[in-house]
């Protein structure tokens, strides 16, 4: 008979799946995820373009329609990305690979070890600078010449593979692009269970101890009971699932702030390229040459031809101020700080596009969003050893971007598997 430890891992995105992968054999895994297989944007993106006049993307959140793993959830004023399904966000993410742990390690969180193996295991590439086009070349050049040290960007690649597209985040149709559903396969091979379109609800917990959860799987209530419980939901749906349980977290909601500064350039041809090839870190926030796909289709002043638009992206760290309820009501806005970080971002991105010969009267700002939340039961240095936050009954443990200590300002995918690596480790 076989005797081996159980474990429920509740989600299967950049956390979820590397837990997932580790604990196998261990322990006997069940993944529950949310969603099903991840479906790719499978449209041509110019006839859509053409319907845009029509008034038929009159509002963001029917970005499902086009991309059903995408949810675009609101809060006050910004619009919040996030992917449902197997792979979660990794599977809309434009592949960047950078390490950002400079919090983690200060409060004694060392990742070392786990980033070494995580390079060792996937294929982090900066091959494609080899196949920029002359737009890429161009901006790079700019940012260089304005002394703003752009850096080539490690990207989760098969680089030969890749074909320019453009299309990253909204689901890469070449395939070249590395996310955390080959882990989950690897897991089911290992003799992992995945159950897809099982929604997590509720935790039961009996005294210092859960003892499952409670779901809906194709729409009916269920319950899944195991000796130990992963959560890995996400950065708003594991915050969900612990007040829904009678854990209610902080209000220290981050999501770093992502604004386009635009212009156009006709046949310029920055929608024919990766996205975000580069990146310049500035103080609290990072510049990236990124084609918004949100703005363009619902955005009024963005209505013109993709390949004629330039577009620069900040994204800002933002202040830990937020949070959402357990009827998952987001509430998050900018601060005066983050206001102040972002003017001065924005003015930079006016003079990038000066320089490349766009006067600041005809440039234009795209939709504030976001993609990146989380921090909604922040790790202390109280927790350095345990990774465990003693809210939580002992064999619970959270291992998602609900858990970082602070705002990024930069792609946290890398940064969220190395300290979820960790935690299975510990397990
Ligand atoms: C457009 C876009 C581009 C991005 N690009 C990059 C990038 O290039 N590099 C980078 O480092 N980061 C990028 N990010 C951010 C990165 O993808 C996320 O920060 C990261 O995936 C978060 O990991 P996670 O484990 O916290 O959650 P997720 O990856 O979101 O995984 C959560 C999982 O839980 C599932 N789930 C949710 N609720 C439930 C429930 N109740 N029950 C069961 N399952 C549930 C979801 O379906 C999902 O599988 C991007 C984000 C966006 C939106």
């Amino acid at each position: 008979m076989d005797t081996k430890k159980t474990a429920l891992v509740i989600g299967t995105g950049a956390g979820g799946a590397v837990v997932a992968r580790d604990l196998q054999g261990k322990y006997q895994v069940t993944m529950l995820e949310a969603g099903k297989e991840f479906q790719p944007f499978s449209f041509p993106v110019n006839k859509l373009a053409g319907l845009r006049r029509t008034g038929l993307f009159f509002d963001e959140r029917l970005i499902r329609l086009l991309i059903p793993s995408m949810r675009l959830e609101r809060s006050q004023e910004v619009i919040i990305a996030h992917g449902i399904g197997i792979g979660g966000t990794t599977t809309l993410a434009t592949g960047n690979a950078v390490r950002c742990d400079e919090t983690l390690k200060a409060l004694g969180i060392d990742l070392d070890a786990q980033f070494e193996a995580l390079y060792k295991e996937l294929p982090i590439t900066t091959e494609h600078q080899k196949r920029w086009n002359s737009a890429t070349r161009k901006m790079f050049e700019v940012f260089q010449n304005m002394g703003l040290d752009p850096v080539v960007m490690p990207k989760l690649l098969n680089a030969e593979d890749c074909v320019n597209c453009g299309h990253c985040a909204i689901g890469c149709p070449a395939d070249a692009k590395w996310d955390t559903r080959v882990m989950v396969d690897e897991t089911v091979r290992k003799g992992a269970e995945l159950v897809t379109d099982c929604k997590v609800t509720k935790l039961l917990i009996s005294g210092n101890e859960v003892t499952g959860v409670e779901a809906r799987h194709h729409g009916k209530k269920t319950v899944w009971h195991a000796d130990l419980v992963i959560l890995a939901a996400g950065g708003l749906d594991t915050p969900v699932i612990l007040e829904n349980s009678g854990i209610p977290c902080p209000q220290t909601l981050f999501v770093d702030m992502v604004l386009c500064v635009a212009g156009q350039l006709p046949g310029f041809k920055q929608d024919r390229q990766l996205l975000m090839p580069f990146l310049s870190e500035q103080d609290g926030y990072i510049l990236s040459p990124y084609m918004d796909y949100l703005s363009f289709f619902f955005k009024k002043n963005w209505r013109h031809p993709m390949e004629d638009i330039v577009s620069i992206m900040i994204k800002l760290a933002d202040e830990e101020t937020g949070g959402v309820s357990g009827k998952r009501k987001i509430n998050k806005v900018m601060t005066e700080t983050d206001r102040r970080n972002m003017k001065r971002a924005v003015s930079q991105c006016r003079d990038i596009l000066v320089q490349m010969g766009i006067p600041k009267k005809e440039q234009f700002l795209s939709l504030l969003s976001a993609g990146h939340p989380g921090g909604m039961l922040p790790l202390t240095a109280a927790e350095k050893d345990t990774l465990h936050n003693p809210l939580l009954p002992d064999n619970l443990y959270v291992a998602d971007a609900t858990i970082l200590p602070e705002a990024p300002g930069k792609p946290p995918m890398l940064t969220i598997m190395a300290l979820a690596a960790k935690i299975a480790e510990m397990l």
